[in-house]
């Protein structure tokens, strides 16, 4: 049995226009605990080549990233569908049921007694550019393999 690797890393991820979409810059790197689908496929697929010290942008298609967008989350749901109390707002995300995993609505639109929400993922369709810089690299130590994830230089963090 090989033991799996950690990496810390540092990214910035851009779209396909160079748009900053999200970064660890300024602030802590990220570590994963590589091949467990911790962070989007196209990323685990690439990490375990790279060395501490590379620096290297990684594109990941929609396919190995968030996937394509689904015409099907996309639901037009008359408003008295809601609790009475739900702030509907464009923007506000809600969880379609209390099970763990389920998918996350956004309100995109109200319309009259309608509203339009979006199950999506925000990233769903995107082409994703991750500029990477390995910071560290090395084998998961034994706290981090009970638990089955990564931990920082701070140790347990949650
Ligand atoms: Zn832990």
């Amino acid at each position: 049995m090989s033991i799996p690797t950690v990496v810390g890393f540092h990214y910035t991820l851009k779209d396909k226009d160079g748009a900053e979409i999200d970064s660890s810059s300024g602030g802590h790197p990220l570590y994963v605990m590589l091949g467990k689908g911790h962070i989007v496929q196209g990323l685990d697929k690439v990490l375990p080549d790279m060395k501490q010290g590379d620096k290297r942008t990684i594109i990941v298609s929609p396919d190995e990233g968030y996937g394509a967008v689904n015409d099907e989350l996309r639901l037009r749901v008359p408003r008295n569908q809601f609790p009475a109390d739900a702030n509907l707002a464009v923007g506000v995300q809600f969880q379609a049921s209390p099970e763990r995993g389920a998918p996350v609505f956004t309100v995109m639109k109200l319309e009259g007694d309608d509203v339009f929400i979006d199950g999506n993922h925000q990233l769903a369709g995107v082409e994703l550019h991750f500029d990477v810089e390995i910071v560290e690299k090395r084998p998961a130590n034994q706290e981090e393999l009970a638990h089955g994830h990564a931990h920082g230089p701070g140790g347990h963090h949650h």
